[in-house]
């Protein structure tokens, strides 16, 4: 089956092309025919039809049969991937009060692909809905109860599908259960969250009630006290508006560094020996090592840490340092393994908890999400 997986951002799309059915998924002889992105466009619908301009060679006249679409935000609503009804869209459109930045976007190609693809069946696929099995100590803040109850604000988690394949694609590697395992996954990329998985479930996570709390991140801050952008607010006089164009576009890498939102370009000033971008990293690899603490003592130890995303893949200098200190923790990253030049699933520490990089692929699994919502197979 031919699925067309979208990922829409609030003037992009990234777009991949997928060939799978069960017996692919069994097999993970799932194929990418195509994928691509396309930006600075006006409208989803836009954007679709330079979509398919660009996979008209790959389809060669054959139909798509399915879309499956990111979705940021299911709030305490979606606990798993859904097929696509009025419902469900009605639903989704409600939860962008708490994604303003991402539901509607996201909602917007999936009416676009409806005009488009009359026949495809759609699902949506969401980031938070790993996370559905945090315990209560884990989401809520404490803040007073009703703002919980009533409000909903408490920690949702995002980064979902990523957790959620990179800790899967490990146990299947091993011929396991992710339940067989307590892992701790990183996902660090132009947005960063760790997760702590135990019994197969997230039972913790740092991203929260936003995807801006936690880890630094390429362009937002991470955690942050509350009180200083309530300062930022009353004393200083910015807006709301400024205040969240702060920490979400102009901190985190970025922000502290001077130099770039790219790990690599921070990196390479820090070594020419820039201070804010010896400080910026400094930062973002304490403040990771620190989560890594955190949900060992959430778990009462892990088995195994897996880096995902583009740092976590691909940057060995991050990873290191990320490891330094946490040798007392059971946690020593081999440096050959380390900075051998790799990029798939690889080991590259082997002390009492197990390190391994897992190249993550949100897209593979939002199209296997798609397969199995059709035709209602669980999801593992
Ligand atoms: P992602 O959002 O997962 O695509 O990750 C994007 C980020 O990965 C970029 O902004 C870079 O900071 C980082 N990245 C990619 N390649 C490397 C590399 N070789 N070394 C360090 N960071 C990298």
């Amino acid at each position: 089956m031919k699925i067309l997986v979208l990922n829409a951002g609030s003037s992009s799309l990234k777009f991949h092309l997928f060939e799978t059915d069960g017996d692919a998924i069994a097999a993970g002889s799932d194929r990418l025919l195509g994928r691509g992105m396309v930006d600075r466009v006006s409208s989803m619908k836009e954007a679709l039809e330079r979509a398919f301009a660009e996979l008209r060679p790959v389809l060669g006249g054959a139909p798509v049969e399915a879309v499956g679409n990111r979705v940021v935000h299911g709030g305490d609503v979606f606990h798993s991937s859904v097929l696509v009804d009025e419902e469900v869209e009605k639903k989704i459109e409600e939860l962008s009060a708490l994604a303003p930045l991402h539901n509607p976007h996201n909602l917007e190609a999936i009416r676009a692909a409806r005009q488009h693809l009359p026949h495809a069946k759609q699902v949506a696929v969401f980031d938070t809905a790993f996370h559905h099995t945090l315990p209560p100590r884990a989401y809520a803040y404490a803040l007073p109860y009703e703002y919980m109850e009533e409000k909903k604000i408490r920690r949702y988690g995002f980064h979902g599908t990523s957790h959620r394949y990179v800790s899967w694609r490990f146990a299947q590697l091993h011929g396991k259960k992710r339940a067989d395992y307590r892992m701790i996954t990183c996902h660090l990329g132009n947005g960063c969250s760790i997760c702590a998985i135990a019994g197969g479930k997230s039972v913790d996570t740092s991203m929260g009630f936003t995807p801006l709390e936690g880890l630094v991140m390429g362009t937002r801050s991470g955690d942050v006290d509350a009180g200083a952008i309530l300062y930022l607010i009353t004393r200083e006089g910015k807006s709301p508006d400024e205040v969240l164009r702060i920490l979400n576009g102009r901190s985190g890498l970025k922000g502290l560094s001077g130099v770039s939102n790219d790990m690599r370009d921070v990196i390479d000033a820090a070594e020419s020996g820039d201070e804010h971008a010896k400080l910026a990293l400094d930062v973002f690899c304490y403040r990771a090592a620190k989560y890594i603490g955190a949900y060992l003592a959430a778990m009462g130890g892990a088995d195994v840490l897996i880096f995902a995303g583009g740092i976590g893949e691909n940057s060995a200098e991050a990873r290191a340092r990320i490891c330094a200190g946490l040798g007392e923790l059971g946690i020593e990253i081999d440096p050959a393994l380390n900075e051998a030049a790799a990029n798939g699933d690889r080991q590259i520490g082997k002390s009492r908890v197990q390190t391994w990089v897992i190249p993550t692929n949100e897209e593979l699994l939002i199209a296997r999400d798609t397969w199995r919502c059709i035709h209602g197979v669980p999801h593992e």
